[in-house]
């Protein structure tokens, strides 16, 4: 492991707090150190306050900050004299810690001082800096991974045995680290859990780290532990109503939807395949502050029900020698191993998936090389057991407040690169589902650049590519819950005796055949979806009141409106919705050219103005209009009625 210390770089940050924030993100840089709001780090400075009084302010990492992103103000302002003499108290429940942390912070609005922060105040050096490094894992999760650390540091770092996060770990460190401290002392493993460095300069506290894993490193080497291979693994071809069938077993045994994300990369499929998976998957995370996000072990293969039991057998066994009563959480897995699919990770949102998919990349090197050091040994499962139910981690769990109403479901819209398409991914992002977007221009592709977005580029009048489209979204999110027909094409307007044959066959291939394909590839998942699938298909006032110069277009989406009263009767019986929206007059999308709206104008006899708000509300029409009521029936709203037909026109006279 290098340092990644560049003296250029340092020099954008401004002084002691300034330098932490940039050692912070140096240690957030690297994976194999910390991973998603893991470690922390903290400076201790002296400030005066407005009598002029000089005081000792410990700024620690406030929780809810990621190493690689913290800026100054995700550091919190402690009082260091008063939070120091914490663990002389005899017991300090985490309640009251988190109290007393609170009280003592000295600015307003800042974030919570992280649960390890009075370990940071009762090491006496200026910087500290902690990481739940890979490598120091992998030694203190083997055999004599005690032994072997005192091996590997002899004076250089105080070793500590596990012992959960918070005042018992720290009030057991104020206790320990001064009794082993040696001159040399420049860190302090924590078994099965991380490691701490420390110095008076934020590099070299920096540096101490890097070179105290790096130590570990190079024993692993030694010991032949470092570099693993992986069996050769070729991925079967992708199942996706498998993987749909099991995300939607998993979100039932939640209890509420949950997405799904699959990885058969040669790691992951290896590691699914390897002979011992049952035994080194099964003992427990890398470190125990996983478990918040994993749960104790993923589900090997798809038995969920078995899962769930083993689950329930887990907090039954634990609970009961729990100091406070506990309430089970949901006993549906978060991970799972299958020799086909590879790995899984399950999650309300699409970037929880990634950091489960993220977290256990790194637990099978953990695993993986312990292994090769003579077997990997997880802690019991008490210990992961008390940090998945502490108060605190349930705490931060709770911030989040109730998820918005679409959250765990997947939408896929079509046409969704512009106009009522574009609107219809816009809100469903706002909703909370995870939306994927197809359409024929490729900037559907960075459309949005976010966790719960995907935008694939297809020609729907092609097979093959609707097919690796649904592929492509079932792999990323698990399924499909919600589909939106939007794409469509808008001839230009032609009387039938000079209509062309090409513009009346590609009006039917993309307004008809392109769906058609579409609800045909996408029903096995829509059928699969926890909640039931939705399609909605945006229509077309030209449906019940075609307009002359129109008949490519109003034939072909009069078919549309025939095949999906047809899909209506026959996926009821599997709970799937399908209702149709016709909007009229919405005149910001692409189909409405000036040129298509002067025709269309000209075809009625009315002026471009005239034409534009010709209903009855005298009122136009947006993308947005129409989105709004798309999702809005996709919704618990709209839960009880399929095959409606509901116009989005602002009222029309004719058909009145
Ligand atoms: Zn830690």
């Amino acid at each position: 492991m290098k340092s990644l210390w560049n003296d250029a770089e340092a020099a954008q940050y401004s002084g002691p707090l300034g330098l932490r924030v940039y050692s912070s993100r140096l240690l957030g840089r690297d994976k194999s150190l910390v991973l998603h709001g893991g470690g922390n780090t903290s400076v201790k400075l002296r400030e005066r306050n407005l009598f002029g009084d000089e005081e000792e302010v410990l700024y620690v990492k406030g929780s809810g900050w990621d190493m690689e992103t913290i800026e100054a103000a995700g550091f919190a302002p402690v009082q260091l004299a008063y939070v120091r003499r914490l663990p002389s108290l005899p017991a300090l429940s985490d309640p009251q810690m988190v109290n007393e942390l609170a009280t003592h912070t000295l600015r307003a609005g800042a974030p919570a001082p992280s649960v390890e922060t009075i370990l940071h105040a009762i090491l006496p050096h200026k910087y500290v800096d902690h990481t739940h490094a890979d490598a120091v894992l992998s030694v203190s999760n083997s055999p004599d991974g005690a032994a072997r650390a005192r091996d590997i540091y002899g004076d250089k770092a105080v070793i500590i045995p596990y012992i959960m996060a918070g005042f018992d770990l720290a009030a057991y460190c104020a206790r320990e680290f001064p009794k082993q401290a040696k001159k040399g002392t420049a860190g302090m493993v924590l078994l099965s859990h991380g490691v701490f460095s420390f110095a008076e300069e934020a590099r070299e506290s920096y540096e101490l780290m890097i070179e105290l894993v790096s130590m570990a490193e190079k024993y692993l080497a030694a010991k032949k532990a470092w570099s693993i291979g992986m069996p050769e693994a070729r991925a079967p071809r992708f199942k996706r109503e498998d993987a749909a069938q099991m995300r939607r077993d998993v979100s039932r045994a939640a209890g509420f939807p949950l997405l799904c994300r699959c990885n058969d990369a040669p790691r992951f499929l290896g590691f699914a395949r390897h002979p011992d998976v049952a035994r080194i998957s099964q003992g427990g995370p890398a470190t125990p502050d996983h478990v918040i996000r994993t749960k104790p072990v993923p589900m090997l293969g798809r038995d969920v029900g078995a899962f769930a039991s083993a689950y329930r057998a887990y907090f039954e066994r634990n609970a009961a020698t729990a100091k406070a009563p506990k309430t089970m959480l949901d006993p549906a897995p978060r991970m799972a191993l299958d020799p086909q699919l590879g790995f899984a990770a399950f999650g309300r949102t699409a970037k929880d998936t990634r950091i489960v998919e993220e977290l256990y990349e790194h637990t099978i090197d953990v695993i993986l090389r312990a292994e090769a050091l003579g077997g990997w040994r997880a802690l019991e499962d008490r210990h992961t057991f008390d940090i998945e139910y502490w108060d605190l981690e349930q705490a931060k769990l709770r911030k989040g407040g109730s998820p918005p109403p679409l959250t765990g479901q997947v939408a896929v819209v079509t046409g969704a690169a512009s106009g009522i398409g574009k609107a219809c991914v816009d809100a469903f992002l706002g909703r909370g589902a995870a939306v994927v977007g197809l359409d024929r221009n490729p900037v559907i592709e960075s459309l949005f650049k976010r966790p719960d977005y995907l935008g694939v580029v297809c020609d729907l009048t092609d097979a093959a590519a609707v097919d690796a489209a649904a592929d492509a979204t079932t792999r990323r999110f698990g399924g499909t819950d919600m589909l939106v027909l939007n794409a469509g094409i808008f001839p230009a307007s032609a009387p039938i005796q000079s209509l062309t044959r090409e513009a009346w066959r590609s009006a039917m291939a993309v307004n008809v055949e392109a769906n058609l394909l579409v609800m045909q590839a996408f029903q096995p998942l829509l059928r699969l979806a926890p909640r039931h699938g939705r399609v909605v298909v945006i229509g077309s006032k030209n449906v019940p009141a075609p307009g002359p110069g129109a008949a490519a277009y109003s034939a072909s989406k009069a078919a549309l409106n025939q095949l999906a009263r047809v899909a209506a009767l026959e996926w009821a019986q599997d709970g799937i919705r399908v209702n149709t929206i016709h909007p009229n007059a919405v005149y910001d999308t692409a189909l409405w050219t000036e040129e298509v709206l002067a025709s269309r104008a000209k075809a009625y006899n009315m002026t471009v103005e005239q034409y534009r708000k010709n209903n009855l509300l005298k009122t136009e029409v947006s993308s947005r209009d129409v989105a709004e009521l798309a999702v809005e029936m996709c919704g618990p709203l709209f839960e009880k009625t399929t095959a409606a037909q509901v116009p989005v026109d602002g009222g029309t006279e004719k058909l009145v």
